[in-house]
């Protein structure tokens, strides 16, 4: 397969950084399309960034003019499970609205290829473990709603039109690079280990804040399976070529496979960094199931994934080396007094 071109919608964010990275390492094109309202300018390393908003029919008809595209990855999402609770029209507005506007803009320049980001949180509370694809989805959010909403929206257009689709059901997407040049940058941030390593180092409250000790599970916290973001970028690539060698459209979880509670992570923080984790406890979080793990036969069947770096100790340790550079703390005695 020659070089391709590739529109990296949300491009400058967590994963779809990592994707162009990946995709240019193998020699494809990334073309970054994103309004840097989550997203950073230096995370867009490798091809040009057309800025531009999703929602805006003619900023993604000049970016399909500008650049001859072959495929289109989308990342664009509004993600915060909390934010999406309190303001749900921006999240149906950007995270579905905007995937209307983006089927038409590539239905008008004739590009038939869309590998989508999509999530576990379309599976609402399992009825079964580990969860397959077939497992019925529930979501209790609304940012799982407005997942599911496009994944059916994907499928009603596949059935008319020429579009052919992937739908990745990403589960814990966790690490960064292991070259540390690009990693998880949210802002607020919601996630456990970026959390967590904050806490180790001194940062912020000093303090995390763990929600939930009477979950029925092992030790009573919510069990998650935590997929490194390198590992993520390989089933994409894959899922990629699978759409470009003419396969159908296909849903996919992407996941490890294997389950870690929330204080198994804060043992292997304290492992990884040598420095223990401050936390409190509190009430249960609102929409945390207690168990989300993937059942990743499908991934190996269609895609040939493999994990590579998704155990704790790795995930950890390329999550860690990435925020002491970014959080200024290399070659810094830690953690961090609070007056210091
Ligand atoms: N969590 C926590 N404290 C935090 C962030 C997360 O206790 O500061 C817990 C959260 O309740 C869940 C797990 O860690 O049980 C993973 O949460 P995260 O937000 O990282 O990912 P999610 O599973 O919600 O996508």
């Amino acid at each position: 397969m020659g070089s391709k071109t590739v529109l990296v919608v949300g491009g400058a964010g967590y994963i779809g950084s990592h994707i162009c990275k990946a995709l240019a390492a193998r020699g494809d094109n990334p073309v970054v399309f994103d309004d840097l309202s989550s997203g950073h300018e230096h995370a867009v390393q490798w091809g040009p960034l057309v800025r531009g908003d999703i929602r805006k029919r003619a900023e993604l008809d000049a970016a399909f003019a500008a650049h001859d595209i072959d495929a289109v990855m989308h990342f664009a999402a509004c993600i915060e499970v909390g934010e999406g609770e309190r303001e749900p029209l921006r999240f149906w507005d950007n995270n579905v609205g905007g995937v209307i506007t983006l089927l038409q803009a590539m239905k008008a320049a004739s590009v038939e290829t869309l590998v989508f980001s999509s999530t576990c949180a379309t599976y609402g509370e399992p009825e079964t473990l580990p969860l397959t694809e077939a497992e019925p989805q529930t979501p209790v959010s609304v940012y799982g709603r407005t997942k599911l909403a496009v994944e059916t929206m994907l499928s009603d257009v596949s059935k008319a039109e020429s579009l052919r689709y992937a739908a990745l059901r990403y589960f814990n997407a966790s690490g960064a690079s292991p070259d540390g040049d690009i990693g998880e940058e949210h802002d607020p941030e919601s996630h456990l280990i970026p959390n967590a390593l904050k806490a180790a180092a001194g940062l912020g409250e000093g303090r995390m804040k763990l929600f939930g000790t009477d979950y029925p599970t092992r030790d009573g916290t919510c069990v998650r399976d935590y997929v490194h973001v390198s590992d993520l970028a390989d089933a994409h690539l894959a899922a990629l070529d699978r759409l470009l060698d003419g396969a159908d459209s296909f849903v996919c979880n992407l996941g490890s496979g294997t389950g870690f509670t929330v204080r198994e992570i804060l043992e292997a923080v304290e492992t990884v960094t040598g420095m223990p984790v401050p936390y409190d406890e509190h009430p249960r979080r609102p929409g945390d199931a207690p168990t989300l793990l993937a059942d990743t036969s499908t991934a190996e069947r269609l895609l040939g994934f493999k994990t590579r770096r998704s155990t704790p100790e790795l995930v950890i340790g390329d999550a860690w080396a990435f925020h002491r550079r970014v959080w200024g703390l290399e070659g810094k005695a830690l953690p961090i007094k609070p007056d210091a």
